[in-house]
């Protein structure tokens, strides 16, 4: 069976999982094509992306790029339009430009181009977790009333999607188990993090990520974030979500049956299978990842998460039960603490801490709207960095 032509828009097209698609994308000239490019702010990794893939749109965020982006296209001899800003990026995810498209844009700044792929009914390959976490609700209602195919790229929930992929598939379900590497700092108590680096903390045992997801996987926030995210994706009231560390990350994530049985996805940790399915469901395509000898990795090992050394994940979890806006509440406390950390503002322990007195601090409302949503994403950010510069302030006096 030949695969039906895609036009595909990438946003987050210069990090981690835009390479891996487009990576994905340069194996399949026949049927994928890179239609839309957009960036944050690096205009020289997107034009060297740009002569590479010919998109027809070029899009860089921040508009103090634009006219480098514009005049880079043209000095290159490239057609792709130029385009700046958020707005550019909501039009295009949700124009005839793409039919498809991969949303890999990192933190809350994604929400909104998520949104807009949702509402115009596009197969949506979805990294960016942020936004369900934010706005799941809302965000699974779009796709619903617009017929957007959501395809969750995050492995785990790629893992669970393969095992689950229909409706019907849910009949019996008892229970969903999404594993965890435990990240760099696995093993580790309370008492010896207070000292760990940004250099530490970002380097991966297992997976190679942008500097975000990175922390969030050292703190395990990373799969506090993926519960929720869970949740909105496969939730059922009254289904337990678990978390099982497996620090060898070739088991994904596994599904369990009232009958006893149990269903797991398996393979090498590289996001180019994950992608591969997304642009290919209900086909199996070519990833360019190999498969998995069992016999050279020998040992598949279980643990159960230490809540006490990574309290993020507990947070997460009453974030979720407590609902309304605090899921939102705890991702933007999150976004400011992770990147403070990255700054040498603030030390690894920080990040929990400020987490969770700024849920203190703020307690849930309905989530009722996406205004709503934004405001507490907004509070909650203006209360974490009030915390960090308070901090900052008690310990110069
Ligand atoms: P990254 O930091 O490597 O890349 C982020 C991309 O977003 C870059 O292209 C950057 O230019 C762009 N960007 C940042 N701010 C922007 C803004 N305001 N407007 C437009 N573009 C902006 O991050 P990543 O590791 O590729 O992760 C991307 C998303 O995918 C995150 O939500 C992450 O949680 C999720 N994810 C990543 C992995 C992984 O293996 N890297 C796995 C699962 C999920
Ligand atoms: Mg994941």
């Amino acid at each position: 069976m030949t695969l039906p032509p895609r036009k595909v828009a990438v946003l987050g097209a210069t990090g981690s999982i835009g390479a891996s698609a487009l990576d994905v994308i340069a194996r399949h000239p026949q049927a994928l094509q890179a239609t839309v490019l957009a960036a944050g702010g690096k205009v020289e990794a997107l034009l060297a992306l740009c002569e590479r893939h010919r998109p027809e749109h070029a899009v860089i965020a921040d508009p103090a790029c634009f006219e480098l982006l514009r005049d880079g296209l043209r000095a290159r001899g490239l057609a792709a339009q130029a385009h700046c800003g958020d707005q550019a990026l909501v039009e295009l995810a949700g124009s005839d430009a793409c039919d498809t498209v991969v949303a890999a844009i990192v933190g809350a700044a994604g929400l909104d181009s998520t949104l807009a792929a949702a509402r115009a009914g596009k197969r949506l390959l979805l990294a960016n977790k942020e936004s369900l976490v934010l706005a799941g609700e809302l965000l699974m209602r779009a796709a619903h009333e617009a017929g957007a195919t959501i395809v969750p790229i995050d492995s785990e929930h790629n893992a669970i999607f393969q095992c689950l992929p229909d409706a019907h598939a849910h009949a019996g379900l008892k229970r969903i188990l999404l594993t965890a590497s435990g990240g760099p700092f696995r093993g580790r108590t309370r008492s010896d993090l207070g000292e760990v680096t940004p250099e530490q903390a970002v380097a991966h045992p297992k997976w190679s990520m942008g500097p975000k997801i990175s922390v969030d996987s050292a703190t395990l926030m990373n799969k506090g974030l993926e519960v929720i995210e869970a949740h909105h994706l496969f939730g059922r009231p009254g289904l337990p979500i678990e978390v099982l560390v497996h620090p060898q990350s070739l088991v994904h994530s596994l599904v369990e049956f009232v009958d006893g049985s149990t269903l797991a996805q398996l393979g090498l940790p590289d996001m180019r299978t994950s992608l591969a399915v997304g642009f290919g469901w209900p086909q199996r395509i070519e990833s360019g990842v190999s498969g998995l000898d069992l016999l050279a990795h020998g040992k598949l090992e279980f643990e159960r998460p230490d809540l006490d050394a990574f309290p993020c994940l507990r947070l997460a979890f009453q974030a979720l039960a407590a609902g309304g806006t605090a899921p939102a509440t705890l991702n933007a406390a999150n976004e400011v603490a992770v990147s403070a950390f990255l700054q040498r503002r603030v030390g690894f322990l920080a990040i929990p801490a400020l987490v969770e007195d700024t849920l203190a601090a703020l307690p849930p409302t309905p989530a009722s709207s996406l205004a709503a949503l934004r405001e507490a994403d907004a509070q909650a950010r203006r209360h974490a960095e009030q915390a960090i510069g308070h901090a900052a302030r008690t310990l110069r006096a």
